[in-house]
């Protein structure tokens, strides 16, 4: 679709010179933060500007009207820039992995709701690495031609910018997002109208303004509350990206969520899959269902028991104390009349959904926990923090056991033509093809096995050319600008070697990722840099929360470690880091550190980003390392389990960290063949490019989420719809739906049992009293927890008759082939619902014993 003329010409005054169009659509289709085809116009355009700010549109809009009119003049110019757009439309309709894989009916518009999107430094509405996740979900979507549609906030500021001053301090700043130098354009109606979206708060209205960023064939749509119809307390609710303090962030979450699915409704976009990526849009599972009840007249616990089931919630949080938490009183005063108008609930009905104990008034409301009830499926983004997840949600399932508290796990992955080097791309492409990342890129890594070492080495010398080079001058740079000394600027224009083993340590400073672990024992980090055959040097970025002072120390630990004369020409602190600086650290680093304490790290994905490009990962065993490591692709630090004494065990860690680097990595660094080769190196780059680089890209982790999830939440939303149209909720047919369970449940209890044992069979009999429950609507089934590590046998019991003397009694007959004991053994019962996810939807389970 071309750009409609009032759209670029509400922000440009060149709007009418033939051709502009083209460039314009060119310019806001985000695919140019990862396809770099365009590249070449927008550095025709202004150079500088597109060195500066890598954003397209920022070039067109500062660009004169004689520079545009004479190149749109030059036949060669509009021809490059046609068959640009033709190719850009080209790639918009190409069948892709998608299409041919599943036929168009499978699956309907997922919206993937998420407080931060990060897909290029020309929109800086991200912090970190969630962002990071939800951007490469949308970039690999569109790749991969998976129907999805992103929905976020337009931040006026968005998260804080670091400075670090000549003091060696963290200043934050805030500078203006203009949102028309952004690459988002306004989202208007066919009429022209601009869409707006209402969201009541107490007292007044919030009008949400709608933005439209087009990700390739995907498209993203932001709100922001900076509408001139707005009191002044809402126009700034958008204004900050984890800024505020807990009404603020309540006030973001409801017009995520809400608003959110307003606006889906708005554009007449109904869509199946509603993928909560962090608890943060959880209140969009009530305004689905509010949608849904007004539809059909049915009440709100009906239509949220239909609409769960297209709901998939995906936390990232692997410790209770990062769940968003809110007093009573504020959901109270947010919400109260959204609950009974909207919902037709009282407000203690929904602070109930939020809460582990729903009774108890003064326990505080969970969003996690909403998103968890308003769900049909779960998901952690590692095998470890699933494992984690489960335990942190298992008060939310009362009585089963550890391992059946429904949290399945897709472990994250990243957009690896995001995060690619131009060589590296090169090297790929020839050898894997040139449609690697359109497919769901299983095995494409294999013939990087038949790379030669040779190749591979002159890949990475190249990397550290660049990197030391852009190092050079963004130090140089950041030290003018501080206010340091010349010889301190004279210095920065000369550091690094290309040839010398680089380090590199860059995420947010959070306590738990100790990024002072490195800081442990300076004297032997500084015998370490400085070895006179086998130097390191060592490359830090990272910013810490405004009001996380503990973070804020440890960067001026760094700070001030680096002023030492031992360590001045070794390390350095780039500041803001940022998506720009990230990839380039990504492609140029030798070995990437990180020092999470397990299993606080859900996943992690800076250390994915360099395995296309041949960097290898020394890590604790956390979040993706604990599944991705194995000694031929890099080096784990610690023993893999968790430890209670933090100080004893930073220490041992901080001293694995050291020694795996003394007798392993520089010696392995440094051990050179007769032309100059490291080969076990270079050898260990090869097999982690080849085995992990495919299974850590989003081609692998969309692909499950659309098989693990989003084609079978669509089923089973179907069937419940379908159910509803022939009013099966509305007649009571569908009575024994599971928010109407809970209560009858309390009637259940067992009766006389036996257990016969005969060769290595044993035949248990059971009596079971279902009280209130339904003889369909229950199973009963024997369970014996697992031997060693093993999983617990689960085996169905077959009813065998009915109790004569009883109105719902019954026997029934379990027989396991076995050589454990019968006391291994024990009946229950649980719920059993066609189509509905147990324990998740029903938590209902009465033990024998
Ligand atoms: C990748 C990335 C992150 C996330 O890194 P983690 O290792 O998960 O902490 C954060 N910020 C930026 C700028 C990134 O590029």
């Amino acid at each position: 679709m071309p750009i409609p003329r009032f759209i670029s010409s509400a922000f440009h005054g060149c709007a009418d010179i033939e051709g502009f169009d083209a460039l314009a659509e060119l310019a806001l289709d985000l695919r140019s933060s990862w396809n770099h085809a365009t590249d070449r116009i927008w550095r025709t355009l202004n150079p500088e500007h597109w060195e500066l700010t890598h954003n397209p549109w920022v070039v067109l809009q500062t660009v004169s009207r004689q520079t545009l009119e004479r190149l749109l003049a030059s036949p060669d110019f509009r021809q490059e820039v046609e068959d640009l757009l033709q190719a850009r439309r080209h790639a918009s309709v190409l069948p892709s992995w998608f299409q041919n894989t599943y036929s168009h009916e499978a699956l309907g518009t997922v919206a993937y709701f998420c407080m931060e999107f990060m897909l290029s430094e020309a929109l800086p509405i991200y912090s970190g690495g969630l962002g990071n996740v939800a951007g490469d979900q949308l970039k690999a979507a569109s790749d991969m031609g998976v129907p999805l549609i992103g929905i976020g906030l337009l931040y006026q500021q968005g998260y804080f910018r670091q400075f670090i001053d000549q003091y060696g301090r963290q200043q934050a700043l805030f500078p203006y997002n203009d949102p028309g130098q952004l690459p988002i354009v306004p989202l208007r109606f066919a009429d022209g109208e601009w869409v707006r979206i209402k969201v009541e708060l107490p007292a007044y209205s919030v009008w949400l303004r709608a933005w439209e960023a087009q990700v390739g064939r995907v498209k993203l749509y932001l709100l922001d509350s900076n509408d001139a119809a707005n009191v002044p307390v809402h126009r700034g609710i958008t204004s900050d990206l984890y800024g505020g303090g807990h009404e603020l962030r309540l006030q973001q979450e409801i017009l995520l969520g809400i608003g959110g699915w307003r606006l889906l409704m708005a554009l007449d976009i109904e869509p199946e899959i509603c993928h909560l990526n962090e608890g943060h849009a959880a209140f969009a599972v009530l305004e689905r269902a509010a949608q849904f009840m007004h539809t059909y007249a049915l009440p709100f616990d009906a239509a949220l028991d239909i609409t769960r089931a297209g709901n998939l919630f995906t936390t990232h949080t692997a410790v209770a104390a990062g769940f968003d938490r809110f007093e009573p009183s504020l959901i109270r005063q947010y919400l109260t009349t959204y609950a009974e108008q909207t919902l037709g609930i009282p407000v203690e009905s929904l602070l109930a959904m939020g809460r582990q104990t729903p009774e108890d008034p003064h326990e505080p409301f969970t969003t996690a926990y909403l998103a968890i009830r308003g769900s049909g499926a779960v998901n952690g983004v590692s095998r470890l923090h699933a494992r984690v997840s489960r335990h942190l949600f298992a008060p939310l399932f009362p009585r089963w056991p550890i391992h059946e508290v429904p949290i399945g796990h897709v472990t994250n992955g990243i957009h690896m033509p995001s995060w690619d080097s131009v060589s590296a791309d090169e090297l790929w492409t020839n050898v894997c093809g040139h449609d690697r990342w359109h497919g769901a890129a299983e095995g494409i890594g294999e013939p990087i096995r038949q790379v030669p070492l040779a190749r591979l080495w002159q890949l990475r010398l190249a990397a550290s050319t660049t990197l030391v080079e852009y190092i050079r001058e963004r130090l140089s740079r950041q030290l003018a600008a501080s206010g340091s000394p010349h010889h301190a600027i004279e210095g920065a224009k000369r550091i690094f070697d290309p040839g010398t083993l680089t380090l590199g340590f860059a995420r947010r400073f959070a306590e738990y990722k100790r990024p002072n672990l490195l800081l442990h024992d300076p004297e032997r980090l500084f015998r370490l840099l400085n070895d006179s055959e086998r130097p390191v040097q060592l490359v830090i970025a990272g910013k810490a929360h405004p009001a996380d002072l503990t973070g804020q120390a440890m960067i001026q630990a760094w700070l001030r470690f680096i002023q030492h004369p031992d360590a001045v020409d070794r390390v350095v602190f780039l500041s803001d880091y940022d998506m720009q600086v990230a990839e380039q650290l990504v492609q140029g680093i030798d070995v990437w550190i990180n020092t999470p304490r397990r299993p606080w790290e859900a996943s992690g994905t800076s250390g994915m980003k360099v395995l296309v490009n041949g960097g290898l990962n020394l890590s604790v065993l956390d979040g993706w390392w604990a599944e991705a490591f194995s000694p031929e692709v890099g080096w784990a630090i610690g023993d893999g389990l968790e430890h209670e004494n933090y100080a004893a065990w930073d220490a041992a860690e901080a001293r694995d960290l050291y020694a795996r680097l003394e007798r392993e990595i520089i010696p392995e660094f440094y051990d050179r063949d007769e032309s100059g080769i490291p080969c076990a190196w270079v050898s260990r780059m090869r097999e982690s490019m080849a085995t992990l680089t495919t299974q850590y890209s989003t081609n692998r982790s969309l692909r499950e989420y659309v098989e693990k999830y989003y084609l079978s939440a669509a089923t089973s939303l179907r069937h419940r719809v379908a159910e509803c149209q022939c009013g099966a909720y509305q007649h009571g047919i569908r009575q024994d739906r599971p928010v109407l369970d809970v209560r009858r449940w309390a009637g259940v209890h067992f009766g006389a049992s036996s257990a016969y044992t005969r060769d290595r069979q044993i035949r248990f009999e059971v009596e079971v009293y279902l009280g209130d429950i339904a003889v369909d609507a229950a199973q009963v089934e024997l369970y014996a927890e697992g031997v060693a590590s093993s999983e617990p046998e689960i085996i169905p019991m077959q009813c065998l008759r009915q109790l004569a003397n009883a109105a719902n009694g019954y026997v029934y007959q379990g027989v396991v082939e076995t050589t454990r004991p019968k006391t291994d053994y024990t009946a229950r019962v649980i719920p059993h619902h066609y189509g509905r996810a147990i324990p998740l939807e029903n938590q209902n389970i009465v033990w024998q014993r």
